[in-house]
């Protein structure tokens, strides 16, 4: 699929969600007693690594500061470590969605280079494919999932898995139990345009209008717009003098950005407010990162001005529950770097408008 840039290999789509992708990539290429290392920075990454244990997978867990990214230096230790290549997967979520942490998966993979290790990489990248640019052949990643309800467009419903050559080879020999899931049951009956049960048939259909904008928009500017967004609401944090949850720029998310609250303020307070008096919808700080955060998702079908309606309420819900903030200083801080940054010539913006108006005028008077 484009979307993954990919070429060798297979894309599997479930009825299901993210997390069944996760399985799905798990249960058809590793066998129960199967070690793998999987550093742990968020709540994506801790729920994955719940999982692989309840699959019977002997999980070597790096436990990183969550705000950081996946440390490819420990990795490849690690991995160096290993000599007898026991370590069969790498786990890494992409976009830590939970602190707004992107890693560096071209760095990873570097890292398992360097120590010449066989193991599979697999990727989590539900809350970054069709936003940050993801290059699956070139990062050689084996095993990358995604869902629909995220820079998809879509509702929930569809758990996507790109499997490597490589990893369809490895499922000759994996010896998880799977059975909703089997990548086998999905090739015998893809081939002929058929999945194994029900397909989530209106998801599909969603899911080619989802492809079909993205490529329309063309996917070098999807990027580029979501990193504008990103970069946008990066300044506003800056002007309310607060801190992202991120801990060095190299991993700033480009979909999602963690706003760490001041000490003595809840969280969790600031999202009520938002919510309950302007119907905006912030996300929450996960785990241990309850109550100190509250998170803005910037990702899929979105412009400057929605994002700055969204900057204006969590100002107002921030004033609200005492938090110092001069209401406008964050949306000012976006709306000046998004016109220092406009990519559309103004010139050009300037002659559609009056196209425009004509044409509106022109309709009132038939
Ligand atoms: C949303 C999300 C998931 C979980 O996906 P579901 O569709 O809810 O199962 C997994 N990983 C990341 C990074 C996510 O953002």
């Amino acid at each position: 699929m484009r979307l993954f840039g990919f070429s060798d290999g297979q894309a599997f789509i479930y009825p299901s969600t993210g997390t069944g992708a996760w399985e799905a990539a798990l249960a058809n290429t590793l066998s129960p007693g199967d070690r793998v290392l999987a550093p742990r920075f968020g709540q994506f990454s801790h729920l994955w690594i719940e999982m692989m244990k309840r699959l019977g997978l002997e999980v070597d867990v790096l436990e990183t500061p969550w705000g950081e990214g996946a440390p490819e230096d420990r990795i490849a230790a690690a991995l160096a470590a290993d000599t007898e290549h026991r370590i069969k997967g790498v786990m890494i979520v992409h976009n830590e969605t939970a602190t707004g942490v992107t890693s560096d998966i071209a760095g990873v993979r570097r890292a398992l280079d360097a120590a010449r290790h066989p193991a599979l990489l697999y990727v989590d990248a539900v809350s970054s494919l069709g936003c940050i640019e993801f290059r699956m052949d070139e990062w050689r990643a084996d095993l990358v999932v995604t869902g629909s309800q995220k820079g998809l467009m879509l509702p929930a419903g569809l758990g996507i898995v790109c499997a490597s050559a490589r990893a369809l080879e490895a499922t000759k020999t994996a010896r998880c139990p799977r059975v909703f899931f089997d990548f086998g049951d999905m090739q015998r009956t893809n081939a002929d345009g058929y999945f194994p049960y029900t397909p989530a048939l209106s998801l599909l259909y969603g899911l080619r209008v989802a492809l079909d904008m993205l490529f329309e928009e063309g996917l070098e500017n999807v990027y580029a717009r979501h990193a504008r967004l990103a970069e946008g609401v990066r300044r506003a944090v800056d002007a309310w003098a607060l801190e992202t949850c991120c801990r060095d720029p190299r991993w700033h998310s480009n979909t999602v950005t963690a706003v760490m609250v001041p000490p003595g303020v809840n969280g969790a307070h600031v999202i009520d407010v938002a919510f309950r008096r302007y119907n905006l919808a912030l996300g929450a700080g996960l785990n241990v990162m309850a109550g100190k955060l509250f998170r803005i998702g910037h990702l899929g079908d979105l412009n400057e001005l929605m994002l700055l309606g969204a900057l204006g309420g969590a100002e107002m819900a921030m004033a609200d529950v005492g938090i110092p903030v001069a209401p406008g200083s964050g949306v000012a801080a976006a709306q000046s770097y998004w016109r220092s940054n406009d990519p559309v010539a103004k010139r050009r913006v300037a002659r559609s408008e009056v196209v425009y108006a004509s044409h509106s005028t022109g309709s009132i008077n038939a």
